[in-house]
């Protein structure tokens, strides 16, 4: 059996596996650590893990070598910041954990069982309250010194827009001008209650669609999966493909746009099922070198 924990800001999910089923699930709130950990011991308490995915709301530390490898970084997050997560979870289990970021272990969900099966490597990219990618690479997460934050690149601005930006950092990189909450700073309205023919989504059609260039031209995934409540609306993800292929104009090929840019193939369940895919890889993994 294996456990799986997708941290998310709100609420932490967490699963059981086995035979490849999820055989339990709980939705635990996001408070302070000891809280929600508290709450997640006693689930996985009553299971034998044989080992246990963990993908977090970042940043996080993720480079081994690094001395706060596991630890929960600059986040604004109550009680979080500078927390050693995984730290916390090894001394409750002694076995063995993976550990990456939310929207990576989504990315390795969508790779193996979504909307990029039978690929070696895709790009996972959430739009909702903010704006994070995953990457795995030849069936492998993409990861250096630190995780990508492919959130925060910079973007070229749109002519029609004056829209300062979100961003609490950069104002207007990419989450500041194209995540949910710009919608409603520049219109007064949610995305969810926007009219389809609003001029805003050719806007935020034109963002995203710079920073799938900019992730094709790095990076060369055989597929983009967009996922997240604003990607919700499918008139968006149409004008995404078309001014995708207006901003690459020919000079790179990709699969045919339809197939390439598409919608994550299981909905608000990537990241948990990639979270429990990782538990069983770090298990095989485990033994192949025991
Ligand atoms: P979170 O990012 O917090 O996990 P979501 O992915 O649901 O949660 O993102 C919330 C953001 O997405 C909000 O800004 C909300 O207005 C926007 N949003 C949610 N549903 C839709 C929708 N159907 N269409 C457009 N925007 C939406
Ligand atoms: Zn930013």
């Amino acid at each position: 059996m294996y456990g799986g924990i997708e941290a998310g800001g709100t609420k932490f999910i967490c699963a059981v596996s086995d035979q490849g089923e999820i055989i339990e699930k709980i939705s635990v709130p996001t408070t302070l650590p000891e809280e929600t950990l508290a709450l997640v011991f006693d689930f996985f308490d009553r299971f034998e893990l044989e080992a246990i995915g963990i993908g977090s709301f970042g940043p996080i530390g993720i480079d081994p070598t690094n001395d706060r490898y596991g630890y929960v970084l600059a986040t604004p997050k109550q009680g979080w910041r500078d927390f050693d997560f995984l730290g916390s979870i090894k001394q409750r289990y002694d076995v063995p954990l993976a550990w990456t970021t939310d929207v990576n272990a989504a990315a390795y969900g969508e790779l193996l069982k979504g909307a990029a099966q039978g690929k070696n490597s895709c790009i996972y990219l959430t739009v909702g309250t903010g704006i994070g990618g995953g990457v795995v690479l030849n069936s492998d997460i993409l990861s250096g010194s630190a995780h990508p934050e492919m959130g925060h690149i910079m973007v070229k601005r749109h002519p029609e827009d004056n829209y300062e930006g979100t961003c609490p950092f950069h104002k207007d990189c990419l989450e500041g001008l194209a995540a949910g909450p710009s919608i409603e700073a520049r219109t007064g309205i949610k995305g969810q209650n926007l009219p389809e023919d609003h001029p805003v989504w050719d806007i935020q059609a034109y963002y995203l669609a710079q920073a799938l260039v900019n992730y094709t031209l790095t990076l060369a995934p055989e597929k983009i999966i967009l996922g997240g409540g604003v990607m919700n609306q499918a008139h968006l993800l149409q004008k995404v493909r078309e001014q995708f292929m207006t901003l690459m104009a020919g000079y790179m090929e990709t699969p045919p746009v339809d197939e390439y840019i598409v919608q994550w193939g299981m909905p608000n369940e990537s990241g948990i099922i990639g979270s429990l895919l990782l538990a069983e890889k770090v298990h095989r993994e485990a033994n192949e070198f025991a």
